[in-house]
């Protein structure tokens, strides 16, 4: 029997990339749901694969989304909440703020989708203990907000050399990718303990012992170099995973499957300079790699593999106290 392993997607739009790196017309909400949604699930039907697809709640508030969103969840993926503003500015919001923007996407995901979700990921991997604790009054099973990686920085100033971004902006956008210590968080899935009850948190898996970024937008950065060196290095990140027991969790963008042919606006983004076919072939390849030695799941089945390995464990100390034994 193969680990469990698990696969997902933030279904991040023209609009909230727009809306990052502080581009005039974001506020008209321009979408490519209807372009992406078919392609990325063409891949995952032809895989027989299933995966966690997190929508931004106001995407499925907009009639435009709702067929493209409703066959997500037709074709038998989880839905997850990533937040209705996709603000990566979530550590600065208040309790009041959170709740409302948990709920509303709730709302619009159960309408549009018919799933309420049960897993959530902050936009640009911002996430704070007030939010971890809303989540689990909200009946939240799992987050999967924290990418370990020293690199957090380094993408941050990638992403906005093209900007003029005002000071304010800037110090919204600070924590955008996370901060170098970010790095120091566990790769392996952990329980976060409070007094309001447990989450169970699957960590953006990044290489083993080196911590750089794995996820599918970074090989194909890679490729933009060298598809050998690209393919390699996510080999060597699956060899390393096995070697330390860590079962992955991959992470996918609409991105990872357009192009330059598709989309002109977002030339900043990484590899958006290629056409879609070769990046469609490349992360076809990264998961049939992946399909060898893993059972590719959503995160919602992962999650409960950890809940029920840890209820069996029964570690009576804190997350916290967990989190850092595993980070060593
Ligand atoms: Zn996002």
């Amino acid at each position: 029997m193969k680990p469990i392993a698990s696969l997902s997607l933030d279904l991040d739009n023209k609009w909230s990339y727009m809306k990052t790196h502080g581009d005039a017309g974001w506020d008209k909400y321009p979408t490519y749901l209807d372009l992406v949604v078919p392609r990325f699930l063409k891949v995952l039907h032809e895989r027989d694969l299933k995966m966690t697809v997190f929508i931004v709640g106001q995407d499925a508030a907009r009639e435009e989304n709702f067929e493209s969103l409703a066959s997500i969840s037709a074709a038998g993926h989880e839905i997850g909440n990533h937040s209705f503003n996709h603000e990566p500015w979530l550590h600065l919001y208040s309790e009041q703020e959170l709740v409302r923007e948990l709920a509303k996407t709730e709302e619009h995901l159960e309408r549009v989708t018919g799933q309420c979700p049960i897993g959530f990921r902050g936009p640009g991997f911002s996430f704070c203990d007030l939010l971890l604790k809303t989540l689990i009054r909200r009946g939240y099973k799992y987050d999967c907000s924290t990418f370990p990686t020293y690199l957090g920085p380094l993408a941050r100033m990638y992403y906005f050399m093209s900007t003029k971004l005002t000071a304010e902006q800037r110090a919204e956008r600070k924590q955008l990718f996370g901060k170098f210590n970010e790095g120091f968080r566990p790769l392996k899935p952990f329980t976060w303990n409070f007094p309001e009850g447990q989450l169970t948190e699957i960590p953006v898996t990044t290489m083993p012992l080196f911590k750089v970024p794995i996820h599918a937008s970074y090989i194909l950065y890679l490729a933009q170099f060298s598809r050998f060196t690209a393919i390699n290095y996510w080999r060597m990140a699956l060899t390393m995973c096995r070697m330390m027991g860590v079962a992955p969790s991959l992470l996918l963008h609409p991105l990872d499957f357009m192009g330059c042919d598709d989309e002109k606006d977002l030339a900043f983004f990484p590899a958006m300079g290629r056409s879609a076919e070769p990046k469609v072939e490349l992360v076809s390849e990264m998961l049939d790699m992946m399909s060898q030695h893993y059972d590719i799941r959503p995160l919602k089945d992962h999650a409960a593999a950890i809940a029920e390995l840890h209820a069996k464990h029964d570690n009576p100390a804190s997350g916290r106290a967990s989190a850092l034994r595993a980070s060593r």
